[in-house]
């Protein structure tokens, strides 16, 4: 990874100079972590099925109309991606009650929630990402309403996609994060779909049995991850068994 100058490197993923101007090469680590990296490991292959998941993801979202950072994968980890100017909100929408939401309202979880509901946190590790109202991001200038109109019609057409695109394959969409960044066409800004979409950030409950295939899995010590995350990709068609990949990833450079 020499041959690239890293840019920015988070929990789970690194960020290298791209080729060209305007871009950046997204590289997904193995590493998981937890309760604000209270809870932190390494799990092998992690980061090639969640780059295959991001890819397939954010091409269907491209090929709709809903614009993504994702320009192409490049190899096992790593994808050419547009560079954004990262807007410090996570854009968390719940169709049916489980996590933090349940816990602060005393629902149960899998509680089907009467519409969508978009909620935003503040990204900031020190402070544990708090939840925080729209008027507190307008205020603070993260965002202008205007934004924020446009983040949530994005953040709905996303929940449409990935909501429909999981139930193909009986997989319940409960809830997810998405990120979004400002991008400028000379002097006209607009926002895309950026970070990732993955298990990683998506609770996905099998519809049948209710069997957990995200990254609960490793909250909650329930299992080996990248099973969890190698049966979405397998149903979703992403690796398929012929592709030579198997059931087990394995570590690649
Ligand atoms: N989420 C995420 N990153 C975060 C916090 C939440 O990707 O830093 C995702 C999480 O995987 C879930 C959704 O956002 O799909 C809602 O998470 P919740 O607020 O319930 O938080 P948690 O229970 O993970 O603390």
């Amino acid at each position: 990874m020499a041959r690239r100058k890293k840019v920015y490197e988070g929990k789970a993923k690194i960020l290298y100079e791209g080729p060209e101007p305007g871009t950046l090469v997204q590289y997904f680590k193995d590493d998981a972590t937890a309760f604000n990296a209270e809870k932190k490991a390494t799990i092998e292959g992690k980061g090639v099925l969640n780059n295959r998941l991001s890819e397939f993801f954010m091409t269907g979202l491209n090929n709709i109309g809903v614009p993504t950072h994702f320009i192409r994968r490049i190899n096992m980890r790593e994808q050419l991606i547009r560079a954004v100017e990262i807007i410090p909100l996570e854009v968390i929408v719940r169709n049916f009650a489980a996590g933090s939401m349940a816990k602060r309202l005393g629902l149960e979880e899998g509680t089907q929630l009467p519409r969508p509901i978009i909620e935003f946190s503040y990204k900031n590790d020190d402070l544990g990402d708090p939840l925080v109202p729209e008027e507190y991001i307008i205020a603070f200038g993260w965002a202008s309403q205007q934004d924020l109109d446009d983040i949530v019609a994005l953040a709905l057409r996303v929940n449409d996609f990935m909501s429909g695109m999981m139930m193909g394959v009986g997989i319940r969409l409960v809830d997810f994060k998405i990120e979004i960044g400002r991008v400028w066409d000379g002097d006209f800004m607009r926002l895309i779909v950026a970070d990732e979409i993955s298990p990683d950030s998506c609770r996905l409950w099998d519809i049948e049995t209710g069997q957990k295939l995200d990254k609960d899995v490793f909250r909650r010590d329930l299992g080996n991850l990248t099973d969890a995350y190698t049966e979405v990709a397998r149903r979703l068609g992403v690796m398929p068994a012929n592709s030579g990949f198997g059931g087990k990833p394995t570590l690649v450079n």
